[in-house]
């Protein structure tokens, strides 16, 4: 491989990573005389990078953010790496990244004529995320839609992936423009959506089911976070956040694949970038049935 240079992207500075097709791109196919497959009707799926060969695509996606999408994107990549497959994980939470920090990784991007290089984690998890290439850590990243949603594209396209089993894709919350993008123009396999157990939350879990019913994108399962809290004295589990989501799960003919409690060490595995050492099996049910994909 030829010379490495680093990626920096500075403070609101969207040049560098906006992908050639969002660039010029009003929305209006009717006033716009470039060919692209949005106007011809067509797929807009797009092929990823001629370097890259990755089995399977599983979005993680919430209706809203805070849920923990990034903690099961995370999670996820951790137990499917430990039973030895190839695992990538695409940050495609653009404003509000938080995986490198979750995994220990303050290295910057690099970049050689390949094309962009993720980060390695210490468990060799592929990594990548726009945190990996801002100046400083806690730059905003104040991008309107359309960038984000194309430096999406090109995480997802630029980025040396290689051969990968399994790139879990820890999508922007929501179900807007973003999101949208990513269901449009990344062909997932299937999506795990991260829910909290609150009835106002399961509204949300609806409009995300039925985003990927839309775009025939098959749901594996829901994952419900915050289901409870275990006193550590007297082992009593407490719903902070009420009733679960047994109910909506069953409406939606689709498996709950989990029942996550608010745990501790799991915040505190993160903040030490070191969830690599987590020792939990409360997604073992939801890698089961990812690799029965
Ligand atoms: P989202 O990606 O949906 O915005 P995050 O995964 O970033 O949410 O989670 C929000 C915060 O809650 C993070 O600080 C994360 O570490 C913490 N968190 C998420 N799930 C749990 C959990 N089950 N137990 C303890 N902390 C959690």
């Amino acid at each position: 491989m030829g010379e490495k240079t680093p990626i920096i992207l500075f403070y609101g500075d969207a040049k560098i990573i906006m992908a050639e097709n969002t660039q010029g791109c009003s929305g209006n196919c009717s006033s716009c005389s470039k060919a692209c497959s949005s106007k011809e009707g067509g797929s807009l799926i797009e092929p990823t990078g001629e370097y890259n060969n990755i089995k399977k695509v599983i979005g993680i996606v919430s209706g809203k953010g805070g849920v923990g999408k990034s903690m099961v994107s995370s999670l996820l990549s951790v137990l499917m790496r430990r039973k030895g497959y190839s695992v990538g994980l695409l940050d495609a939470d653009i404003t509000g990244p938080s995986i490198p920090k979750t995994f220990g990784i303050n290295s910057r991007a690099m970049q050689n004529e390949l094309g962009i290089l993720p980060a390695t984690t210490k468990t060799g998890i592929e990594l990548m995320s726009v945190n990996l290439m801002l100046e400083e850590n806690d730059s905003p990243v104040v991008w309107r839609g359309p960038v984000i949603a194309g430096a999406v594209k090109q995480f997802w396209h630029d980025v040396v992936w290689g051969d990968l089993d399994y790139l879990f894709i820890d999508c922007p919350p929501g179900t807007g423009d973003v999101p949208l993008t990513v269901f449009q123009s990344i062909p997932l396999d299937g999506i795990i959506i991260v829910t909290s157990p609150q009835d106002l939350v399961s509204l949300i879990v609806k409009k995300a089911y039925n985003m990927a019913k839309l775009m025939n994108i098959p749901v594996i399962g829901i994952v419900e976070n915050m289901s409870y809290v275990k006193c550590p004295d007297c082992g009593k589990e407490f719903k902070i956040f009420g009733s679960g989501s047994d109910d909506i799960a069953k409406e939606l003919s689709v498996p709950l694949l989990a029942k996550m409690p608010i745990d501790t060490s799991l915040a505190s595995l993160v903040d030490n970038g070191s969830l690599e050492m987590v020792n939990c099996d409360y997604l073992d049910k939801a890698a089961e049935a990812i690799e029965k994909l």
